[in-house]
């Protein structure tokens, strides 16, 4: 049986860039897909735009770990998004920068940002096998037998990149904690984030597609708030979504509330307001401090107030109600699972993997890479920057490791 330097499990954007890497310092690599195609997930994310990174200097990036800033620090030092982005210019993918610091391909294509990783590694000399499921992984004193499902490989270093356990149908259904726990590793619960929330009866439904530049949402568990954010929400048919609800959803569940006051307008003001203005209509008063009318049209008619209704005539317990709907407008959630989620909270426990070269500390030329370890970014492009990031820094000590055997 050939002998590889290094196999490794998963084609999404962490296993085709480790594998470019280390190909590139002349190992052997042998690169296993469970799909027919490299990089499902790649393709879809973005909505299909590919958002690789996000602007800034690497320790603000830090930053947007969600408090693993000590874990991923080394491996966005050792390649940060300029090097991301110089990269993808380099191989003929140039890119660009939304207003709010979000970086694309400049063709708003995750197909040609997957075209190139494919297309390096091949020429690179990686030994691509697509359909190829790992079922097990073995440490042997000669190094690791990896067994597919209709072949057995082995080699003398291992890197799993398998993924989390999000978007199931593109490969990444969780695979790699059962050989990350063969292994010896622990693996942190996996949990849904970056998750839209879905709401029972949902009254506002057919105003899906409706968004708010910065909405304020807080969430509630058992009748106590547990955090609160501003920014952009997005009304769909079943829910929330948009940034300031995928970032809640991490510390969200099932059950929980949300309270949304959807232009951040103190209640108070509103109030005042509404006392104030006298003949005009009640719909056009809350149109000319911003709300769309799609919205207080429903809310009225959630409140029983007709459009037609004159400030003057809008009694006490409606105008509490339009407040309330427009400032505090409280529902239970169900956060979405897996098949929605964006991200696996949750993974390979991080005190067990060495964040200088990814490898991990309990089995000698075992490493990991991208989302299968216990790191969730929040949306912005963090989560393929980490993955790029690991990929190259754990490529990196591979070969270091290997060269200098
Ligand atoms: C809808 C959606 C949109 C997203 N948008 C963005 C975005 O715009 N920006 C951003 O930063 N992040 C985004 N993300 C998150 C980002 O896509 C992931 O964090 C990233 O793809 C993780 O890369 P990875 O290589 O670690 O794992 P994955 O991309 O999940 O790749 C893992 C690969 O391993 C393979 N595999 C699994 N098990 C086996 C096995 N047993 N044998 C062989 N192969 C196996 C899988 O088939 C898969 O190809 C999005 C995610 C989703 C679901």
């Amino acid at each position: 049986m050939r002998k590889y330097d290094l196999i490794v499990i998963g084609a999404g954007p962490a296993g085709l860039f480790a594998s470019i890497n280390a190909a590139a310092c002349n190992l052997s690599v042998l690169l296993l897909e469970k799909k027919d195609r490299p990089g499902r997930k790649l393709l879809i994310s973005g909505s299909g735009k590919c958002n690789l990174t996000h602007t800034g200097t690497p320790d603000e990036l830090l930053s947007h770990y969600n408090g693993e800033e000590k874990f991923v620090k080394p491996a966005i030092y050792a390649f940060d998004n300029k090097d991301l982005i110089e990269y993808f210019n380099k191989m003929g993918v140039p890119t660009l920068i939304t207003e709010n610091g979000k970086v694309f391909p400049a063709s708003f294509e995750a197909r040609d940002v997957l075209n190139i990783l494919v297309d390096d590694a091949r020429r690179k000399g990686v030994s691509i096998k697509t359909s190829c499921p790992v079922i097990a992984v073995k440490k042997t004193n000669k190094g690791f037998i990896v067994k597919a499902t209709d072949k057995t490989f082995e080699s003398s270093a291992l890197l799993i990149a398998t993924g989390g356990k999000t978007y199931p149908w593109t490969g990444s259904e969780g695979d790699g904690y059962r050989f990350a726990k063969a292994l010896g590793h622990t693996v942190i619960s996996p949990e849904p984030a970056l998750a839209p929330f879905f709401i029972e009866n949902f009254s506002l439904g057919e105003l899906s597609g409706l968004s708010f530049k910065a909405a304020r949402v807080s969430l509630w568990k058992n009748e106590r708030k547990i955090v609160e954010k501003v920014g952009p929400l997005l009304i769909t048919h079943k829910g929330f979504s948009g940034p300031v609800i995928l970032h809640l959803s991490r510390e969200a569940q099932t059950g929980d509330e949300v309270l949304i006051n959807f232009l951040d307008i103190d209640p108070e003001k509103l109030k005042n307001d509404l006392l104030t203005q006298k003949n005009m209509l009640v719909r056009t008063s809350l149109k000319k401090l911003g709300y769309p009318l799609s919205l207080v049209d429903k809310i009225m008619q959630n409140c029983g107030v007709s459009l037609k209704t004159n400030l003057s005539v809008l009694i006490k317990a409606k105008r509490k109600c339009l407040i309330k709907a427009l400032t505090s407008y409280r529902v239970k959630i169900t956060k979405a699972g897996f098949q929605f989620a964006m991200v696996t909270k949750g993974g390979v426990r991080l005190r067990e993997v060495n964040p200088k070269t990814m490898e991990s500390r309990k089995v000698q030329e075992l490493y990991f890479a991208g989302e299968i370890l216990n790191i969730d970014g929040e949306t912005g492009g963090y989560n393929i920057q980490f993955a790029f990031s690991s990929a190259y820094l754990g490529a990196k000590a591979i070969c270091h490791r290997l060269c200098s055997l």
